[in-house]
């Protein structure tokens, strides 16, 4: 009946927790992260008290703990049913969230910098983004070898950071501030020298009739292989080093969006072009940043702006989930898309039809454990509860 087809459909919404393991300097008694407790196949969090009592207990789609490898997260989150999902028309996006340095880089983009003499190590540490690259790519090329398909599929990728609530092409270095120009390495890309546009502000965005919020002057680039996407994914992750070092800004508070776009297009009828999209986001890092400056208070209430309204939007679609179809429409209106960067380039991805992975990243280690109250800075703690009320 229907409700064995609701509950065999993928999930819309789907939050995972995953634990990093302790660094070599958290190993020290203290900081042991013994009183967190990840348990896989409850997919449950305990955070225990400090005599092992006042257990506290936090419950998810899924729980990864500190023994798990990428592509054992890629898998367990179902990720290449994703990017199924996106080369069949729909939209899906995947976000790592959490403080700074509990693992959502490593997540997202892994340690694909990492030189390592054995290839077999190095595509061990790849991140969910290049492994999503590559199946997607691999979906496309089999549907185009396929005889009876007669549409055409062309995926095209962009990628933008989102700093103080300001717009940043990462292949378009020269969207960057003015301070940017000279100190990169333009020889690096010259096949693309031509048509660079420079935003001081970073780029605008625009709403659409299509119901979309665009980014005005984006570059976006035509893929005709994972190939292709991968050497723009790197080159993107090559300028937010560069931007970060020039503007003086830590990495850890900008927000980062990858997007492979698919359009299938039958050639004899244009007007049935399906446009769908998969968003692969590295969060700025959950924490609150006690300002020092004047400059870092407004920076520090921007970043936390789109966090926040992510947090708003997130709990208003986990609602709506539970809405009968019919009250749902009016109440869609209602959700609070525009009131941020982050929010309006997720929108056509977090409502409606489309899939959404949130990956609440934490460290193991007591430091960052409790509250106020107790020793730690608390950060753990509420990024599980506001994982919790995403869920
Ligand atoms: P974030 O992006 O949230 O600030 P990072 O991804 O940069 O955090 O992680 C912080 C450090 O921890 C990095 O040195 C990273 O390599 C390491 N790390 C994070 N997660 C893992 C993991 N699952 N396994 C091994 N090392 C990890
Ligand atoms: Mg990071």
């Amino acid at each position: 009946g229907p409700n064995e087809e609701d509950t065999q459909a993928m999930q819309k919404i789907k939050v995972a927790v995953r634990v990093r393991p302790l660094m070599p300097h958290e190993m020290q008694s203290k900081d042991n992260g013994s009183r967190l407790v990840a348990d896989v196949s409850r997919a449950s969090i305990k955070v225990l008290g400090d005599n092992g009592q006042n257990c506290r207990a936090f419950q998810f789609d899924q729980v990864f703990d500190e023994t798990s490898r990428q592509l054992d997260v890629y898998k367990g989150l179902g990720v290449d049913q994703m990017v199924a999902k996106v080369v069949e028309g729909y939209h899906a996006t995947i976000f790592a969230y959490g403080q700074t340095g509990s693992g959502k880089t490593f997540t997202m983009e892994g340690m694909a910098n990492s030189v390592s003499s054995r290839e077999q190590e190095a595509s061990a540490k790849l991140g969910i983004s290049q492994r999503a690259i590559v199946d997607l790519f691999k979906r496309v090329k089999k549907i185009r070898e396929s005889p009876s398909h007669s549409k055409h599929i062309n995926v095209f990728c962009s990628f933008l950071q989102i700093y103080n609530e300001r717009v940043y092409d990462l292949l378009n270095p020269d969207s960057t501030p003015d301070q940017l120009r000279g100190q990169l390495d333009h020889t690096d890309y010259p096949a693309k020298d031509e048509g660079r546009l420079h935003h001081p502000q970073g780029l605008r965005i625009r709403w659409t009739k299509k119901e979309q919020f665009i980014v005005e002057n984006l570059f976006v680039f035509e893929c005709g292989t994972a190939d292709d996407a991968l050497e723009l994914f790197q080159e993107g992750l090559r300028n937010k080093v560069v931007a970060s070092h020039n503007l003086n800004h830590q990495s850890s508070r900008s927000h980062c969006i990858f997007t492979l776009t698919v359009e299938t297009v039958d050639p004899s009828n244009l007007d049935t072009t399906v446009t769908s999209k998969l968003q692969l986001v590295d969060l700025a890092g959950s924490e609150k940043i006690a300002p020092t400056t004047s400059t870092m208070a407004k920076e520090s209430i921007d970043i936390n702006k789109s966090l926040f309204v992510l947090r708003k939007v997130i709990n208003k679609l986990s609602e709506l989930s539970s809405t009968p179809e019919i009250k749902k429409g009016a109440a869609l209106n209602h959700v609070p898309y525009r009131d941020s960067k982050l929010t309006s380039l997720l929108k056509h991805s977090l409502g409606g039809n489309s899939y959404c992975l949130m990956i609440a990243c934490i460290s193991p280690a007591e430091r960052y454990l409790d509250g106020p109250n107790g020793q730690g800075s608390g950060e753990t703690i509420s990024t599980l509860q506001y994982a919790t009320r995403a869920a």
